[in-house]
Formats: C-alpha cells, sequence, structure tokens
C-alpha cells in the first residue's frame, strides 16, 4: 500500500515544485517560490515537514526562506557556501528515510550542471527519481559548473536505474527538447510519437512529467550516446571520435547552441 502521493505545483515560469504528501502532512523538492506551497498547503490541510534540494540555483531555492519563517522545517541538500538553507547535509551514496511515507531516499551526487546538484531515488512502486535540472524530457541540463564528461557521468549514472523509474525533474522543458531530439535522431519513431503525445497534454495544459526511463531511454538523445543513427548525423556534422563521452559532449555543445 503506497503511503504518499506526489503532485506537481506549478512555479515561475516553467518550474515544478513536487509535493511528496499524505492526508497530513507533506514534504516539497525545490521550492523556487513560497506562494504556490503555501497555497498548496492549504487547500490540502497538509502542515509542510520538510523540504529536499536537488541543488543551489536561485529557481529551486528561493522560496525557502520565507517557508522556513511560517515551518521552520529541516532542508535536506548537499551543504554548499552557495546555499545557506541547509540543514542537513547529504552526500552521494548516503540514505534518507522519510517515515511518514514509508520511503528510503538513495541520494547519488550528479554533478555536471552545478557541483552540488544531488538526486533522491527511492524504489517504492515503481521507483520515483527526483533529478532536478540533470535530466528532463527528452533533455539534459547544462553543465554551468565542473565538465560536460561530468554531466555525461552523472547521466549514465541516472540510466541505470530501473525502466519503469518515474523521472520528476524540475522543468516542462519536454516540447522544446523534443524540436533538437528530432533533429539529431529524425528517423527516431518513439521520438514522432512523444512530439504528437506531448502536444496534446500541453494543448490541455496538462505536465509532460513524470515520464519513465524507459521513456527517456528510447527519446531523450542524451541517453542515446550510442545510438547509430544519432551518431551517423554527429559524423555528418564532423564528429570522428565515437565514445560515449565524445557523443555526449558533441551533443550537449550542438544543444547550447540549438
Ligand atoms: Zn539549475
Ligand atoms: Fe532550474
Amino acid at each position: 500500500m503506497t503511503m504518499f502521493k506526489i503532485t506537481a505545483i506549478p512555479a515561475l515560469n516553467d518550474n515544478y515544485i513536487w509535493a511528496i504528501h499524505n492526508d497530513s502532512v507533506a514534504f516539497v523538492v525545490d521550492p523556487g517560490e513560497t506562494e504556490p506551497v503555501l497555497e498548496f498547503l492549504a487547500a490540502n490541510q497538509l502542515a509542510l515537514t520538510g523540504i529536499l534540494c536537488t541543488h543551489r540555483h536561485h529557481d529551486h531555492i528561493g522560496g525557502i526562506a520565507k517557508l522556513r519563517a511560517v515551518y521552520n522545517v529541516p532542508v535536506y541538500g548537499r551543504c554548499h557556501p552557495g546555499n545557506p538553507h541547509i540543514s542537513h547535509d547529504l552526500q552521494g551514496g548516503e540514505q534518507l528515510k522519510l517515515d511518514a511515507f514509508g520511503l528510503s531516499f538513495d541520494i547519488i551526487a550528479v554533478p555536471g550542471h552545478l557541483d552540488d546538484h544531488i538526486a533522491y531515488y527511492a524504489s517504492a512502486g515503481s521507483g520515483i527519481l527526483f533529478c532536478g535540472d540533470v535530466l528532463f524530457g527528452a533533455g539534459c541540463g547544462k553543465s554551468f559548473e565542473g565538465t560536460v564528461a561530468q554531466l555525461y557521468d552523472s547521466l549514465k549514472k541516472l540510466s541505470e536505474l530501473p525502466d519503469a523509474t518515474l523521472m520528476y525533474c524540475a522543468h516542462e522543458y519536454t516540447a522544446s527538447n523534443l524540436r533538437f531530439a528530432a533533429i539529431c535522431d529524425p528517423d527516431n519513431p518513439a521520438v514522432q510519437q512523444r512530439i504528437s503525445d506531448t502536444r496534446e497534454l500541453r494543448a490541455a495544459n496538462l505536465s509532460t512529467v513524470p515520464s519513465t526511463m524507459q521513456m527517456e531511454k528510447a527519446t531523450n538523445p542524451f541517453l542515446r550516446y550510442n545510438d547509430a543513427d544519432i551518431i551517423k548525423v554527429l559524423q555528418q556534422r564532423g564528429l570522428t571520435d565515437t565514445s560515449g563521452q565524445a557523443v555526449f559532449t558533441a551533443l550537449r555543445l550542438w544543444r547550447d547552441k540549438f
């Protein structure tokens, strides 16, 4: 029996703040804004009992100070001088148990977008993953800190999670990412199918997230660095090194200018 629900709280332009909750209490992931969280809690008569951070970008932590003025709750995440909010430091390889929801998260260090980026994976149900700005629907985060090679290693780690894992990323970027996937992976029918499914969902103002690891492996170019067709397209653009890391790097650089 599941002891929790996960609900999207849309925030800012295209962020999702994920609420993990039962009938009385809630944790939120990456509250970049305060008001939508307070409204969600009030509408569902929930008390906030904790906050999870994936990384220190403002659109993920900007709502924490004001939330904590109302609910003085623990804030979990990777300690960093640029993030004054963390009360409980989490490192890759550690576990975080949230007994109220019957959840135990494995903490996965996923540097490459920012150094302090971590992801939260729990095997409950079909598996749930909060991956912030590292993996998106049909795309991945930009490399702001560290190296593209680190980002590659991080995505590779996430791609080893079970296919059925539900992937809860922090932005609604799927449609724009698929425009790039259609160019670098033009003959992939799964990409074409996802483009039309995504168009329908967005036209109905519905979220394209969560997706599954299986869907990402089938349609996300940044997990398809071994795909012969993608490699061929990149070779036509001058790629010579076809190692996974070189293919991934070429895709990331192309996407940056796309
Ligand atoms: Zn970010
Ligand atoms: Fe972000």
